[in-house]
């Protein structure tokens, strides 16, 4: 299961592909990506929020919250907590029960990728192989974001230079 790093990228992907008005809703789309893993404050990794009906909820709780005049920003915090869901199930888990449980609130049943895409991101600080692995971790999945990260940023940099550029519309 990635870091918060893997998610925010991932936020930062969806929120990129959408094209948003200001950094300020791209940094609210990148928290909607890491979000899912407030359940860590009460020792629940995992569960309710790892699901495609929290994100639903989340996008509803937007739309709510804007009084339904930013649909499209509920849309992104939807896809950007989506992408928390999608990144767990493929990712490395060794802390039963394995996997998220994506489909509730329709089912509780942990679903889990066995694709090990991301590294488990270990919270046992005293083994010694802490701080290698985690960093390790961490530079595999900026190693996998980071490309599509990039490609999106420089397409928005070109777009917005282009633009602002004197004579076009
Ligand atoms: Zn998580």
């Amino acid at each position: 299961m990635p870091s918060p790093v893997g998610h925010a990228l991932g936020g930062l992907i969806v929120g990129l592909a959408l094209n948003p008005r200001t950094l300020g809703t791209l940094g609210t789309i990148a928290c909607a990506a890491v979000f899912p893993d407030v359940d860590f404050l009460w020792g629940g990794h995992n569960r309710e929020t790892h699901s495609l009906g929290a994100a639903i909820l989340a996008g509803l709780v937007v739309l709510a919250w804007t009084r339904g005049r930013n649909p499209r920003l509920a849309i992104a915090v939807t896809l950007a907590w989506s992408t928390h869901v999608l990144f767990d199930w493929l990712g490395s888990d060794d802390t039963p029960p394995l996997g998220v449980m994506a489909l509730w609130p329709l089912s509780s049943t942990f679903y889990f990728g066995d694709a090990f895409v991301f590294e488990a991101i270990s919270r046992r600080y005293w083994l010694p192989n802490f701080v290698s692995h985690n960093a390790w971790a961490v530079i595999k999945e900026t190693l996998i974001l980071g490309p599509p990260f990039l490609l999106l940023t420089a397409l928005r940099w070109r777009a917005r230079r282009r633009s602002r550029r004197p004579g076009t519309t």
